[in-house]
């Protein structure tokens, strides 16, 4: 067989795994040459964004090679985690850490022997363990996978000494491929990363660092609960991260929430720790909204499905916003990262780092002056973060930011405008700083303008009928586009650069921006808009909170995450295509055979039975043709109340009387007897229904048809109701279906 056919049977083979146990149809970005490189045992180094998918890059291959995977995470908490999704998805997983009793870890040992796990999880000081070891080469290792490799980087922002340990696998496996994942960007920490794990020759892939999934924004400060509640707003019932800088500020904002009447829960080091793990435990599993934290929250949180981060206040870097904001939509669904900053959050800065050394204090307040400059730069903000992280955007985001959707518009005469700024800045000796020179332009009565007799520069109000926040933010936007200088010890002295001089002579001009004039309507329309995408389309709203609860209740009885169960986007899918069959089940991204196994039956009677009486039609927009004339038999596994509604059927008693046997909805009960109905093909509905009026809804769905009950309700001028027509129409497509079998 030559390369390129062996290539293309080991991409097939890694495609069915893919699509047999997560339910997804294909590769995303990278992930197939990620895959290959594990499959054909060369090194390999993968960088890919939060969210880019790169634990399918050694999930997936350790189902198709022999032997065992080795997972190397740092973050015990994760561990347990990672492996219930995995056993969710029906993938032989398992961890060993400090957290499993002995008789846990004995049976752990028993599946390796045995050679029915594919992937073991450990921590690396776990790893170095000589008895796991020794258990491990005799069971016969496929690849060795090390998650966060940055760890073993001390130029990474999260250094563990115990990775530096992993170089002893090379001498241990000589045989075995090592392979590291790694969302951390900067070319230094690569390098690290290969030589700290002596990787020989490795395959290096470097994915995109957009997120184009998520919509990020930035706004000044002036009613902060509101703003944040406009945000929150736009995302009811769903997941939010909003964070502060101090503690203080945490707690104050969470008050202030829940007086509003929003679940929101505190997070922060100076809590207990019990509370501190309860809080996120309750926002991790859905059973609160909000979590508002500082930046101590974070480190092992997988959540999959937060729908939006706000920062309350200047994040520390821009490097840490990356970061805290990307844990919005790792899902690859659609959020929002909102900031909302103050000038004078550098201050609040500047106090916290008070007691660190000189050096250090300096590096940080660099980086916040850094941070300061991206919300003062109005240019895509996706290009931004992009080009700080050394790649580059060609295009720019089209509707994703503030910037490149319109929420702000050029000034109308911008060169008058600076002039204006700058010259004020000159006659001011080039002594004072922004928020000195913004009182001035405003003509204000402050008292240090008055003593400086600045009231009687010619600039002194030329700007009064703009708000000081609107002069000081110009003022910003021509220090970040470097027509002015910040100096002095403290940066706080403007000074003109040469390119400000040729603003003042007027051979240059810069871009000045300023809200857009619009109704609070119109912008709050605008934002919803951009937020929410198409990724809706079709979705009927009402049914996905219905399958939300329904995800909730079984995540509960499982002892599993409701991510866990299905994703969001599952829901969406399921809440949008409407499956009635196993088979139609299975097309719906995100559902693999075991969890169509596993609640495939629960998920498919309630949408049933939803869209009955909701009068929506089933199985929309699904790749395959409806298999309107085949009778699908459902899978086996029935549940106990539906077992014993079927009993109930088999003695002949109707919808009613069952209803209130069970103490359930007729609704619900009409659903079970539609499947009562598919599961023995049954074509006669006498047993239930009167033969008169069987004849009468026989009659109505020869003129109506019977694709939507709605219609043949009518057309029966609704003198019969939805139960009866429901069974009558269930029994006809069976008959329908076994003719043309
Ligand atoms: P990372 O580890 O890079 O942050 P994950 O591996 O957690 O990312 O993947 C992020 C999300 O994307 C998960 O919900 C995962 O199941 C999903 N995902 C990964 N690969 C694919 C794919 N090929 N198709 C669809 N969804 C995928
Ligand atoms: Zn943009």
């Amino acid at each position: 067989m030559s390369d390129k056919t062996d290539t293309t049977t080991q991409s097939d083979s890694l495609r069915e795994v893919i699509e047999q146990y997560w339910g997804y149809d294909d590769f995303r970005p990278l992930q197939e040459a990620a895959m290959l490189s594990v499959v054909e045992n060369r090194d390999s180094l993968v960088v890919l964004p939060t969210g880019g998918g790169k634990s399918l890059c050694y999930q997936v291959p350790a189902m198709t090679m022999e032997g065992l995977a080795i997972v190397v995470s740092p973050l015990i908490s994760l561990m347990k985690d990672q492996v219930d999704a995995l056993r969710a998805c029906g993938i032989p997983a398992a961890y060993l850490n400090s957290t499993l009793s002995w008789d846990e870890s004995r049976d752990i040992f028993d599946e390796m022997r045995a050679g029915t796990l594919k992937l073991l999880y450990v921590a690396p000081e776990r790893l170095m363990n000589s008895y796991l070891l020794e258990q491990l080469v005799q069971c016969g290792i496929s690849f060795v996978a090390i998650d966060e490799a940055h760890c073993v980087s001390m130029w990474g922002h999260d250094f563990r000494p115990h990775y530096r340990e992993l170089q002893q696998i090379r001498e241990v496996f000589p045989e075995v491929a090592v392979h590291a994942y790694t969302a951390t960007a900067t070319e230094q920490v690569r390098q690290d990363i290969v030589n700290q794990l002596t990787l020989q020759e490795p395959e290096i892939l470097v994915g995109s660092f957009d997120r184009p999934n998520l919509s990020y924004s930035v706004e000044q400060i002036n009613d902060r609960i509101q703003q944040i509640r406009t945000v929150v707003d736009r995302h009811p019932d769903e997941s939010g991260i909003v964070y502060c800088i101090s503690r203080k500020e945490v707690e104050n904002v969470a008050n202030t929430l829940n007086e509003f009447g929003y679940r929101a829960l505190p997070y922060h080091a100076g809590l207990p720790d019990d509370e501190r793990s309860a809080n996120q435990e309750s926002f991790i599993e859905d059973r609160t909204d909000i979590i508002v934290a500082t930046i101590a929250f974070g480190m092992g949180v997988d959540k999959p499905n937060v729908r939006y981060v706000i920062h309350a206040g200047l994040p520390k870097s821009l490097e840490n916003y990356q970061q805290e904001s990307g844990r919005a939509g790792r899902d690859n669904l659609e959020a929002e990262c909102c900031l909302f900053y103050s000038e004078a959050d550098l201050f609040s800065w500047e106090r916290i780092l008070s007691d660190q050394p000189d050096q250090v204090r300096q590096a940080s307040l660099n980086s916040i002056r850094t941070m300061l400059g991206y919300c003062h730069a109005y240019v895509c903000r996706h290009q931004q973060l992009v080009t700080h992280f050394g790649q580059v955007l060609e295009e720019t985001c089209g509707h994703h930011c503030d910037v490149c959707r319109g929420d702000f518009e050029p000034v109308e005469e911008p060169l008058v405008l600076s002039q204006k700024i700058l010259s004020s800045v000159y006659r001011q000796d080039q002594r004072f700083g922004t928020s000195y020179t913004a009182a001035v332009l405003k003509g204000s009565r402050d008292k240090k303008v008055l003593a400086n007799g600045h009231n009687s520069l010619s600039t002194y109000g030329l700007l009064k009928s703009e708000s000081l926040a609107t002069i000081r933010n110009w003022i910003n936007q021509l220090v970040a586009q470097e027509f002015l200088h910040k100096e002095g010890e403290e940066f706080q002295v403007l000074k003109l650069t040469e390119t400000g001089w040729q603003v003042l002579k007027g051979e240059r001009t810069p871009t000045l921006i300023q809200p857009r004039i619009e109704s609070k309507a119109e912008r709050a329309s605008r934002q919803r808009q951009d937020v929410e995408g198409d990724a809706w389309d079709g979705v009927d709203h009402d049914l996905f909170q219905h399958l939300r609860q329904l995800r909730f209740e079984t995540a509960e009885q499982q002892g599993l995450k409701p991510y866990m169960v299905f994703s969001d986007e599952t829901l969406r899918g399921l809440a949008r295509h409407r499956p009635s069959t196993s088979e139609h089940l299975l097309e719906v991204k995100g559902i693999g055979q075991k969890k169509s196994e596993d609640y495939g039956e629960r998920f498919l009677t309630e949408i049933t039975t939803w869209c009955q009486t909701h009068q929506l039609s089933q199985d929309i927009d699904l790749e395959k043709p409806v298999p309107r004339k085949k009778a699908v038999t459902p899978t086996k596994k029935l549940n106990e109340t539906v077992t014993e509604a079927f009993n109930l059927f088999a003695d002949g008693k109707n919808v009613y009387q069952i209803a209130e046997e069970l103490g359930r909805a007729a609704t619900t009960v009409s659903g079970y007897l539609s499947r009562y109905i598919q599961y023995h093909q049954l074509t006669n509905a006498t047993p239930w229904v009167d033969e008169k009026i069987v004849d009468r809804i026989e009659t109505a769905i020869d003129e109506v048809g019977d694709e939507r009950l709605r219609p043949i309700y009518d057309y029966l001028n609704e003198e019969i109701d939805y139960e009866p027509i429901r069974i009558v129409v269930e029994c006809r497509r069976q008959r329908e279906s076994q003719q043309t079998d």
